[in-house]
């Protein structure tokens, strides 16, 4: 068998494309693939599909292909333009790469397997090639599949956002619960993006009208957006957010109350846990502290009776247990107890809900690591564009359709 033989039936290569040389440079660890068609050849339009066009003129490509053992291989072709009847003159489609792709379709497989799987850049170094390069493949497949997602009968969502850069920028992440997958992503953390979500979903066969359920920390941002975008959700406020804003309220207690009680110093961790949570070593710090007397750990003590509203029976248990822990803590003379209490209250509603929807932000913990992730392989990733990509290919439950 001749070497172009082996080669064309490696490719799979149909008429009219042959393969015609091959030139190996073992110096520049290189081999070169020449693939032709016989003059006299005819195609179909890319345009219309007109069958038996003449070749009008050829322009010569070059796409990247899969290493040849440890060499860098690639295909070369004359690439005919075709004069249609109809539609003038069309460049013809190849059927080893996309149009305008500077690869071929099984290198670009072999990247989007290994980019969900280590670094963009890591995967650029280890093929040779820059990482702008690889981007642009990574966007057009996961454009693709997006594209393809359907977001009908979805009635549940959670919104959270997360930093992007060193604290810079946000992207606003929207998740269905029920499928537990990154639907929308976005740039911001304001009422618009809540506005761009609901009209990408109606893109992809949602409706923003059929948001039945939504879990959001308390931020007015995305209070606002859910009432202008998602008119028929009801608001459920993470529970964890809620929580967290009582532990910061017993942290600015403990700030306080160490200028004048050294011996809080140091013990910030201790009062962000659970007594059942504690290490033998904060235990034994906690019990030798003199708490019967210190605001730090009368502020702990209501942070710990909040989450208490949690394990009630129903809802209207949880109204009163809320109405109790309020007046208790508007009463505790602690001023950062005090404010968190009337955050408290503001959100009340929201916060009782969780009654009705159980749903909260910690349903969506596997979808955090996966983002987490997503920045890792990100990792200098020059754009908020090149992160959400990352985001949609990781935990976007996306399907991928990669050529084989
Ligand atoms: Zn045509």
């Amino acid at each position: 068998m001749r070497d172009t033989t082996l080669l064309q039936l490696a490719l799979a290569l149909t008429p009219p494309w042959t393969v015609s040389r091959s030139d190996f440079d073992p110096e520049a660890r290189r081999l070169d693939i020449e693939i032709d068609f016989p003059s006299g050849s005819r195609f179909a339009c890319p345009n219309c599909g007109a069958a038996d066009c003449p070749a009008y003129d050829t322009e010569r490509k070059t796409w990247r292909h899969l290493n040849f053992f440890q060499h860098q291989a690639y295909l070369n072709a004359r690439v005919p333009r075709v004069r249609c009847d109809t539609c003038g003159i069309k460049t013809v489609g190849v059927p080893w790469a996309r149009p305008d792709s500077g690869f071929t379709l099984l290198f670009e497989a072999l990247v989007m397997t290994m980019v969900s799987a280590m670094p963009v850049k890591a995967v650029a170094r280890i093929v040779g090639e820059h990482d702008t390069r690889l981007w642009r493949v990574v966007h057009h497949y996961v454009d693709a599949a997006r594209a393809r997602i359907d977001a009908s009968g979805v009635t549940r969502i959670a919104i959270d956002e997360t930093a992007a850069r060193r604290g810079q920028d946000y992207i606003s992440l929207f998740v269905d619960i029920d499928q537990a997958r990154v639907l929308f992503a976005t740039e911001g953390k304001d009422a618009e993006t809540v506005a761009a979500f609901a009209d990408d979903l109606t893109k992809h066969r949602g409706d923003p009208e059929a948001i039945e359920e939504v879990c959001i920390d308390m931020s007015p941002a995305f209070i606002k957006g859910v009432g202008e975008s998602l008119p028929k959700a009801a608001i459920t406020f993470d529970k964890f957010h809620a929580v967290k804003i009582i532990n910061d309220a017993v942290e600015k207690v403990r700030r306080t109350e160490q200028k004048s009680q050294s011996l809080l110093r140091g013990t910030r961790y201790i009062w962000l846990r659970n007594p059942a949570n504690l290490s033998a070593r904060q235990r034994a710090t906690l019990e030798r502290l003199p708490t019967r007397h210190l605001k730090t750990a009368r502020a702990y003590q209501i942070r710990l009776a909040f989450q208490d509203l949690y394990h009630q029976p129903s809802v209207q248990a949880g109204a009163d247990f809320l109405k109790t822990w309020y007046f208790w803590a508007t009463h505790s003379r602690l001023e950062p107890v005090i404010d968190a209490a009337r955050t408290v209250k503001r959100h009340w509603h929201g916060i009782l809900r969780w009654f009705d929807s159980k749903i909260a932000n910690g349903l969506i913990e596997g979808i955090n690591s996966l983002v987490q992730a997503a920045k890792a392989k990100a990792r200098g990733y020059r754009s908020a564009r090149n992160l959400k990509a990352m985001v949609y290919l990781l935990a976007g439950k996306l399907d991928m359709q990669l050529p084989a």
